[in-house]
């Protein structure tokens, strides 16, 4: 098979094929294992061990291939039982949606080559600000991830501290320049230091403020140390770590910035959700007082990979950061014509604002509270459970949606429980019925599994409960 143009009439064909698999494959969900060892030497057969082909297959077998092979050995993270990392699912018209962002096949760059894809940007994004309630003068761009958002927002961060020096960094970058500082709690997440290392900042830059050995941030000490250096400085707030889902006191740090004139970013990645729900909006209380905030939508929001928000309390940050001046074929700022590539690190971009438009407009403010409150009630049924477990022991309380806990079998040493956990941890991947994954939380391994899958009811929590203990038993046994 040669040129695609002599497959045009496959394109029926080949999207055929992937519905009628879809529908079976996304209702096995509920019954399927995460992950199924056996299905590993499937993956060689995507061609491990051959060269380019010269001929190719054509669509219908290599498609056919993709599914056969895709459907067995994926890492069922969209079903409702894989708590490691914060993975969310998928919803039905966020999946509808993506899969019409392909067909369509937008460049969501500027206006110029997608009205379409820049339309349902700026109304996304507007529904986003009122999901969380953030007020009006906030704007934002859709980027790729999390990480992307805190270097999109701390790139503005970086202009705006450039600009208090009398530099364009945008034009001339940080030559000649101090050390950017940037303050943060323990709490502070490894993408906001790779943000920093892409910057040009350094991951060191981050001075880290911490009163105890979870990283609970020590704000007197933070506050003295902007007192002391007298130059303006970045401070990170972390609303919802990854350990046990805890927050620093968004307002106190929203406070201190202030006093000193610091630019305050709020790392929100998956707790930005709790202003959804009146039982948790007190977690993110001050975050209206942020300068930058950024989220994920691919968490939370539960739509594919890849999808990430920013959003500047002066949008005009965006473009100073972001601009690409002199490129005569291209739309400038001012154009009509312009769009949402001169907002953000992307040039070309796909159009990630159909999915997050869809769900929205699907489920609503309504929907979207429904679908957090769950997932408080089930985290709230898992402490419950591993509270009652006689060989479990949790390690912090459970503000939103992450419960962090450790085995603790009979009459093993302290000293032995790390290394136990560990091997809890690697025994539960290499089993697959559920996923979590181990972290060190105050000098201890523990679980960490975290609950944003719209899929997951009680059944799959106690599930997790069943095979954790399951494990513990056969390898303290
Ligand atoms: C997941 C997460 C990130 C990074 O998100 P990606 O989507 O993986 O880039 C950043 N901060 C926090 C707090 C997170 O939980």
């Amino acid at each position: 098979m040669g040129d695609p143009l002599g497959e045009r009439g496959a394109t029926d064909s080949v999207l055929r094929r992937v519905y009628e698999t879809a529908g079976p494959y996304l209702d096995s969900l509920a019954a399927r294992p995460v992950h199924d060892p056996r299905a590993a030497p499937l993956l060689a057969e995507l061609g491990r061990a051959d060269p380019l082909p010269d001929e190719g297959d054509g669509a219908d077998a290599v498609v056919d291939r993709l599914l056969r092979v895709g459907t067995a050995a994926a890492t069922h993270s969209t079903g409702p039982r894989f708590f490691h990392l914060v993975i969310g699912g998928v919803t039905p018209a966020a999946l509808a949606a993506d899969w019409t962002a392909s067909m369509l096949d937008q460049n969501a760059a500027f206006r110029a080559s997608s009205a379409l894809a820049t339309e349902t940007e700026t109304v996304a994004l507007r529904w986003l600000r009122e999901l969380f309630g953030l007020p009006e003068t906030y704007g934002g761009a859709l980027v790729a991830s999390a990480t992307f958002a805190n270097f999109t927002s701390l790139a503005c961060a970086t202009h705006w501290w450039g600009e208090r020096h009398g530099a364009d960094i945008a034009a001339d970058g940080l030559a000649g320049l101090p050390r950017m500082p940037v303050l943060s709690g323990g709490y502070v997440h490894a993408s906001a230091r790779k943000a920093l290392q892409m910057l040009g900042h350094g991951r060191d830059s981050v001075e880290v403020f911490a009163r105890d050995a979870v990283g609970r941030v020590d704000l007197d000490a933070l506050d003295r140390r902007l007192t002391e250096l007298r130059t303006p400085a970045v401070v990170i707030a972390n609303a919802g770590e990854v350990n046990a889902g805890d927050f620093d006191p968004v307002a106190d740090l929203a406070e201190i910035a202030e006093r000193h004139g610091a630019w305050l970013h709020v790392d929100g990645a998956f707790g930005l959700f709790a202003a959804l729900s009146p039982r948790t909006a007190h977690l993110v209380r001050g975050i209206e007082r942020a300068d930058s905030i950024g989220c994920d939508a691919h968490k939370w929001l539960n739509v594919p990979y890849e999808s990430g928000f920013a959003f500047l309390r002066e949008p005009a940050r965006l473009g100073a950061a972001f601009g690409m001046p002199g490129a005569a074929y291209l739309p400038g700022a001012d154009s009509p014509r312009g769009g949402y590539a001169l907002l953000g690190p992307e040039s070309s971009r796909r159009a990630r604002s159909l999915p997050i438009w869809a769900t929205l407009a699907a489920y609503g403010r309504e929907g979207h509270r429904a679908m957090v409150e769950r997932h408080l009630d089930l985290a709230q049924r898992l402490a419950g459970l591993v509270d009652a477990a006689p060989e479990l022991e949790r390690l912090a309380e459970v503000p939103l949606c992450i419960v962090c806990f450790r085995a603790r079998p009979a009459g093993m040493r302290e000293a032995e429980l790390d290394d136990f956990n560990r091997r809890l941890g690697e025994a539960l991947l290499d089993d697959g019925r559920v996923f979590a994954g181990t972290t060190v939380y105050g000098g201890r391994v523990a679980l960490r599994p975290a609950i944003v899958n719209w899929r997951t009811t009680e059944a799959d929590i106690d599930a997790l409960v069943d095979v954790v203990r399951d494990l513990t038993a056969r390898l303290a046994g």
